[in-house]
């Protein structure tokens, strides 16, 4: 089994860290399990692949666990465990500390996004001693502003910072730009502009990359990002 990956280099530069964007495995379709398996594999020699019960909620679970914590955001601090997460459009968003050597991946579909997911991931970094300058943050493929439209009830989860986010489309309902969203969100708590790095991938444009629940429909596979300390 193939395993495709999008990486962002000042991640990669990171002495010990493991991460990758999952992509699709090529013309055809992986089942869910398969995408998993050629994943645990690919990352075996690194530490154990650790995913969530993934809600489209706000908690941040703390690796390593027992049973499957239903949360979107996963928080690993020792080495030898990463964490996942699984998405086919909604944004994966790795955060990463290279002082402490704790990393956080995040799930921010537009319902964690407009619910600060990504912000509680960083607050959860900090309480463990982090210090949100020191953060690398990524952005993931993800469906973009392009192709992501929305109804206008979505305006209201966003509160007042909602225009900054939200374009006219061409079919008279609006655009959400969720990379934008989490992006700002990260800039607001402290996290420096120039350490938030981008992969910048539509996954709804790029069928040759990307499954994407939008364009194919809820059958379509699941792509698994990961990001964590080798041990
Ligand atoms: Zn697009």
């Amino acid at each position: 089994m193939s395993l495709r990956l999008a990486r962002v280099t000042a991640l990669s530069s990171l002495p010990g860290l493991v991460h990758g964007f999952g992509q699709r495995a090529g013309p055809g379709q992986q089942t869910r399990e398969e995408t998993l398996e050629a994943v645990r594999a690919a990352v075996a020699e690194n530490g154990r692949l650790l995913l969530l019960r993934q809600v489209h909620g706000t908690a941040v679970a703390q690796a390593p666990w027992e049973e499957t914590p239903e949360a979107d955001a996963a928080l690993a601090t020792d080495p030898g465990f990463l964490v996942g997460i699984a998405t086919a459009d909604c944004l994966p968003v790795f955060l990463v500390d290279p002082r402490r050597r704790a990393v956080a991946a995040v799930h921010a579909g537009w319902r964690g996004t407009a619910g600060r997911i990504v912000t509680r991931a960083v607050e959860a970094l900090v309480a463990g001693g982090s210090r949100p300058a020191d953060l690398v943050a990524a952005l993931g493929p993800g469906i973009g502003a392009c192709c992501y439209e929305v109804g206008d009830e979505l305006r209201a989860a966003f509160g007042p910072e909602a225009d900054a986010f939200f374009r006219p489309g061409p079919g008279g309902r609006p655009h959400l730009d969720v990379r934008a969203a989490n992006a700002r969100q990260l800039e607001e708590v402290g996290v420096r502009p120039e350490r938030t790095h981008d992969v910048e991938h539509c996954t709804s444009c790029r069928a040759d990359l990307y499954y994407s629940y939008r364009r194919d429909g809820p059958a379509t596979g699941r792509m698994i990002s990961f990001v964590g300390f080798g041990g």
